[in-house]
């Protein structure tokens, strides 16, 4: 029997090989790990991509949230408002500068709040939002920017699962005052290990997110600031360098693949399809699809060899760390999250692998059709 995995990291080794073995061995026989030439192309290289001045590479994408919030000077008794619907990093980021997260219930049909909602949780403690371009699509950034302007709310881009993403004015993480990215193995643009940047049009903010990365100390053994040890390594930036040449072309590939599943899947009855927006403003992070019979249908498609996940069983606020921010009532993210479906996506699926996986999911709706 077929089985179609979920992702397949080896694939996008097996496409760059040789330029990352070479690379890896340059970073070795360069006794330079830390805090050197790699980083500093890499940061020129990925902010010239995003289209912002400043880049700043640092540990993973949790301390890219939780820096950015800290360069913000953001902290208890501070409000920063948050998807309820997201990964639980861009939660933890703001608990751990002590500031209070205060969630926004997404709509149905984008995974994402909208504008308007976001605005009903304004506060006079706001002191930023986090919007999160939730499984690579940054469809209704536009309206979010112009309310954080009238506001004069700083915004930080979640940008962990948009790497390239382009919205009618700029690339995902180029909207507000910062943007953030995760570089985790299987994000659209991965290291070899953890890592994670924050781009910026900002000095002031490029200035302290690169001391707050290192020990808060800009000029060796002076602190000027309480910081903390995240710094993107000197071997996965030239993993990173490698392979982000290769993005656009990647994504491209998702886009295809989406594309091929929205089209042999639009006319089943009973299942809602992601939107796509423009084709620019998608990178299919992830491809997540809605249905009432969600487990059935995730245990027939197991059954078949169909590798599927759901990205994110339940609302942050529905986790234990999170608990005294959950509603007593039933939410508009728990209906979303008890119906939500990932798909197989990722550059190493095949136009068959795809056609596969559409076919065991239309004999899952029909299934007298395949008998007769
Ligand atoms: C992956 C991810 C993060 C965290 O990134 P790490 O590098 O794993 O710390 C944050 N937010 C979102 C939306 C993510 O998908």
């Amino acid at each position: 029997m077929t089985h179609i995995p979920f992702l397949d990291l080896l694939a996008n080794y097996d496409e760059c090989r040789q330029e990352i073995d070479e690379a890896y061995h340059r970073v070795m026989n360069s006794g330079k790990w830390i805090l050197g030439p790699e980083l500093e192309q890499f940061e020129a290289e990925y902010a010239a991509y995003c289209g912002t001045r400043h880049c700043i590479g640092v540990g993973n994408g949790l301390d890219a949230l939780y820096l950015a919030l800290k360069a913000l000077q953001i902290g208890p008794g501070d409000e920063v408002i948050v998807p309820a619907h997201t990964f639980i990093a861009t939660w933890l980021a703001i608990s751990r500068t002590g500031a209070t997260p205060v969630p926004v219930e997404p709509y149905a049909d984008t995974f994402m709040p909208d504008a308007n909602r976001i605005e009903s949780c304004i506060t006079p403690r706001t002191r930023a939002v986090i919007a999160v371009h939730l499984y690579g699509s940054i469809a209704g950034i536009e309206e979010i920017t112009d309310l954080c302007i009238t506001h004069n709310i700083p915004l930080i881009e979640d940008a962990a699962q948009a790497h390239g993403a382009q919205s009618s004015r700029a690339r995902a993480g180029n909207h507000g005052i910062m943007g953030c990215f995760s570089f985790y193995p299987s994000k659209n643009l991965g290291a070899c290990g953890d890592g994670g940047a924050i781009v910026t049009n900002d000095p002031d903010m490029d200035r302290t997110l690169r001391t707050l990365r290192n020990y808060g100390s800009c000029t060796r053994y002076q602190h000027d600031i309480e910081g903390i040890n995240s710094r993107l390594d000197e071997l996965q930036a030239a993993m990173l360098r490698v392979q982000l040449p290769l993005l656009d072309m990647r994504n491209e590939r998702r886009r295809i693949l989406a594309e091929q599943y929205i089209e042999c899947l639009r006319d089943i009855p009973g299942l809602h399809l992601p939107l796509q927006g423009t084709r620019e403003s998608h990178v299919w992070h992830l491809f997540v699809l809605r249905s009432t019979a969600r487990n059935a249908l995730q245990q027939h498609l197991q059954h078949q060899g169909c590798d599927t996940l759901i990205h994110y069983p339940r609302p942050v606020y529905r986790f234990a760390p999170f608990e005294r921010f959950a509603p007593a009532y039933e939410t508009r993210a728990d209906r979303l999250t008890a119906t939500i479906l990932s798909l197989p996506m990722g550059p190493h699926l095949s136009v068959a692998d795809v056609n596969h996986i559409c076919e065991q999911l239309r004999n899952f709706h029909h299934p007298r059709a395949v008998m007769e």
